[in-house]
């Protein structure tokens, strides 16, 4: 008989979670304004709404905890986390920050200013409002493939090549190409490495430089390494190094592949870039050696930083992923193909095909799910591509997604069970929804953190 695959660690702490009633429900969104983000966490059974900052640190990241070095200026714990950035990436310039978006606003301070373009893959809704809080643009070159849920393209992170020198040719002033790595906005899909390789030649081609946003580079790494010809032998690390050989800098989320609970950092090859980047980091983050974050948080850095690049860490977070995303298919619901890094996202315009987009159908699907199962996702659709800065009309998205990120080494498979079963259990009555939601109050950007909603 085969030996069945299994988790690559053993639980030494766990945390009790409730499973509430469907009546207790009910009355928490509504007071809640079918907003998820304004629920309690004790009013949720499991909770996919993000995998940021939300996974189980490891023994030896909890060792370094107590080992920071809490000195203003100079701590051993920031020299010990350049160490591993060097090492890992390949870059000799690093500012640490609170977190990811923190370091966009540092660099993006120091590299964007109006009118600018700013090509890349589906930008993320932070790097976006940071993009366009700069009066700047940033202009999506994601392959097609990408807005087809059903095509299996193996890298669904990808720009379009053409479509990205169009934009490098326009004339307009292009400081960067962002590659976010994987696309959390086409569903945790890879970037390979051809396409990094090529976006490389072309930004070198038109005088421009490259940044990758790095949230989820071991991941990406891990899909290389398993779907692209040349990388199977190849560890990890190796991958990572190459990647980042095609960049010229980095912003990174720690609280997704570094697998902390808060953090971030910028990283990068030229002494330009750092020297104006610092000065902004000490405006807004800190210091130069803590840039917000704790001695102890940056050596938990230092060590998740390096697990999260481990074969068995990553076989083990994917495969969840991947079996949460098999039990969905199985029940026939439409779900991003091929399944991501980082989650499952569901297609809500093919599970709920009566709701009108106008009554945010990835919203209403999210919501629902919770009043099953006391699961919560988050909607990745109309409401977090927020409205035009010059129009101010909805901006609709090609694809309404509901996103189960999973978060990393904190839940069983059992508790994927429950998810699949809630999903089901919807699906199962998708014909009889027909009403969504509508806005009652919203920001003026990045509403969907905030926005009050009632029932259409
Ligand atoms: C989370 C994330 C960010 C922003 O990072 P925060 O730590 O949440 O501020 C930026 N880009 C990507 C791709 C992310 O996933």
């Amino acid at each position: 008989m085969e030996i069945p695959f299994a988790e690559s660690y053993k639980i030494k702490m766990v945390e009790p979670i409730y499973r509430s009633t469907r009546k207790q429900r009910e009355k928490w969104i509504d007071e809640a304004h079918y907003n998820l983000f304004n629920l309690r966490s004790d009013q949720v059974f499991i909770d996919l709404l993000t995998d940021s900052g939300t996974g189980a640190m490891s023994d030896n990241q909890w060792g370094a905890i107590m080992q920071g070095d809490e000195s203003y200026a100079g701590s051993s714990s920031y020299y010990r986390l350049k160490e591993v950035i060097q090492s890992l990436f390949g870059f000799e310039y690093f500012l640490p920050t609170h977190q990811g978006r923190a370091a966009e606003n540092v660099l993006f301070s120091a590299l964007i200013k109006e009118g600018d373009l700013v090509p890349g893959n589906s930008h993320f809704d932070t790097t976006k409002g940071h993009i366009e809080f700069r009066k700047a643009k940033a202009v999506d070159c994601t392959i097609s493939e990408a807005f087809d849920t059903e095509s299996n393209h193996p890298f669904k992170g990808n720009v379009n090549l053409e479509k990205l020198e169009e934009v490098l040719k326009s004339g307009k002033n292009i400081p960067l190409i962002i590659m976010t790595l994987t696309c959390n906005t086409s569903g945790g899909q890879p970037v390979s490495m051809e396409n990094l390789k090529q976006v490389k030649k072309l930004a070198e081609k038109y005088n421009t430089s490259v940044l990758f946003d790095s949230a989820r580079f071991a991941e990406n790494a891990w899909f290389i390494k398993k779907r692209e010809p040349g990388f199977e032998e190849k560890t990890i690390k190796e991958i990572v190094r190459e990647m980042y050989s095609y960049a010229d800098g980095m912003t990174m989320s720690s609280k997704k592949d570094g697998i902390v609970n808060i953090g971030g950092f910028l990283a990068m090859r030229s002494k330009k870039w750092f020297d104006k980047a610092t000065t902004f980091n000490i405006m807004f983050e800190g210091f130069v050696t803590y840039g917000g974050m704790a001695g102890r948080d940056m050596n938990a850095l230092a060590v998740g930083l390096d697990e999260v690049t481990h074969k068995d860490y990553l076989e083990t977070r994917i495969s969840q992923v991947e079996y949460l995303g098999n039990k969905l298919i199985e029940y026939g619901i439409p779900i991003q193909k091929p399944i991501g890094g980082h989650g499952v996202f569901v297609d809500a315009k093919r599970f709920l095909p009566n709701v009108p987009k106008e009554e945010y159908i990835a919203q209403t699907l999210a919501i629902i799910l919770y009043l099953e199962a006391g699961v919560r996702g988050v909607e990745v659709g109309t409401l977090l591509a927020d409205r035009d800065p010059e129009t101010h009309d909805n901006r609709y998205p090609e694809l309404e997604f509901l996103r189960l990120a999973i978060p990393r080494r904190t839940y069983t498979n059992n508790h994927m069970d429950v998810v699949a079963a809630g999903l089901k259990n919807v699906y199962d009555m998708r014909d009889e929804i027909r009403t969504g939601l509508k806005i009652h109050k919203e920001a003026p950007i990045m509403r969907h953190f905030t926005v009050e909603l009632y029932k259409a």
